[in-house]
């Protein structure tokens, strides 16, 4: 049987981002190796709405490395960071900011406590300077607000930095609507793409702060270099030169798709189906709101842990379980990847088999 993965990444690659290996590739310190990258940052700073030249770099590592390479690289000794925190990536922002030794001040969100403007007032007009936020907290599924945030930063005049990971791609995202100065993404989750690249796209303000910070903590991740070389289209190090490949010809998949919109479409249309499809066998999402990119589902009398197991143990089928005290509680359905409508209604009827196998597990085990 063919594993089949409703994971939040690395997804299941596109057969056509698969063959890219097989064609042939240029030597990167080369013009036109140069000129592919220009274009493709080009094209994809576009599609997070930031239209600036050279203001996206990228780097050889996961997004928890471009997480802390803009903490090192963005922030100075004597700013007031605020940060949502309510998950385990808020969580991940807290402890590089301690570990840099940055002042932070955290909301803390229960796992499914909506984040609302009274959770922000208390922090307004109190010495802040920096706001960071994982748009969509992919540990519970929660989708924050942009608008009500971006408008909060605005009126502090806070510089807002956006880990967008898990929601470019599946739901709307507008760096330069909403005032961004800082967002992340990285290549495994909603791009499709192998695991090993993340992009920092930068504001006019954000990118002269990056300029004038001396003595960044770390050589490698120092962003000035980064931002010369990427003029001509290069990487201070050797990068991973196949997922740009990979990358160049996503981007050209998604403009043969019909486009961004298109591509979120079909997100959002496998989104909607299986949240149906999930209530219609009666399974309980949580009421807080969603992105796109997953589905959480609630268990209350049997373990989502174990709903999990029997699905890959069983079926080959890989969904997402949550750590710690969510375990039992959570399970999340990813619908971003090379997944189809087809897959989702087998994915529904092997969860029903999966609960049922549990349910009678759970009945006979109790005495
Ligand atoms: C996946 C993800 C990351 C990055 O995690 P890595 O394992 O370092 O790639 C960061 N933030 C969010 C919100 C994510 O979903």
């Amino acid at each position: 049987m063919k594993n089949k993965q409703f994971i939040v990444g690395p997804v299941e690659l596109y057969q056509e981002t698969r063959d890219v290996y097989q064609t042939d590739f240029t030597y990167f310190r080369t013009p036109e190796f140069g000129a592919m990258v220009k274009t493709t940052l080009a094209q994809l700073s576009k599609m997070i709405g930031n239209k600036k030249p050279n203001s996206m770099i990228y780097l050889t590592a996961s997004g928890t490395a471009g997480m802390e390479a803009v903490i090192e690289n963005c922030t100075n000794k004597d700013d007031k960071c605020l940060v949502i925190n309510g998950g385990t990536f808020g969580h991940r922002f807290c402890e590089l900011l301690e570990y840099h030794n940055i002042d932070f001040s955290s909301i803390d969100l229960e796992w499914n406590e909506t984040l609302t403007q009274k959770h922000l007032n208390p922090y307004a007009n109190k010495g802040y300077t920096m706001l960071f936020v994982n748009l969509h907290e992919t540990s519970t599924g929660q989708l924050y607000d942009i608008e009500m945030i971006s408008k909060f930063a605005k009126e502090n005049n806070l510089l807002l930095v956006v880990d967008a990971i898990s929601t470019f791609l599946a739901d709307e995202f507008d760096m330069n609507k909403y005032g961004i100065d800082a967002t992340i993404i990285s290549s495994q989750k909603g791009l499709c793409l192998s695991a090993g690249l993340s992009f920092i796209s930068f504001s006019e303000r954000m990118l002269k702060r990056v300029y004038a910070k001396e003595n960044v903590s770390s050589k490698y991740f120092d962003f000035k270099d980064y931002l010369k070389n990427i003029e001509r289209g290069q990487t201070p190090y050797t990068p991973a030169v196949f997922i740009m490949y990979e990358l160049q010809d996503m981007l050209g998949l998604i403009e043969k798709e019909g486009g961004l919109n298109k591509r979120l479409k079909f997100i959002e249309e496998k989104c909607k189906y299986f949240r149906k499809k999930a209530l219609e066998i009666g399974l309980k999402i949580p009421d807080y709101p969603l992105s796109n990119m997953l589905t959480p589902v609630l268990f209350e009398n049997i373990s989502a842990y174990d709903v999990i197991q029997v699905l890959k143990d069983k079926y080959c089928i890989f969904v997402n379980p949550c750590g710690g005290k969510l375990a039992d509680v959570l399970l999340r359905v990813s619908h971003i990847g090379n997944t189809t409508i087809a897959d989702i209604d087998d994915l529904i009827e092997k969860m029903q088999l999966a609960i049922n196998e549990v349910k009678e597990r759970t009945i006979c085990n109790v005495k």
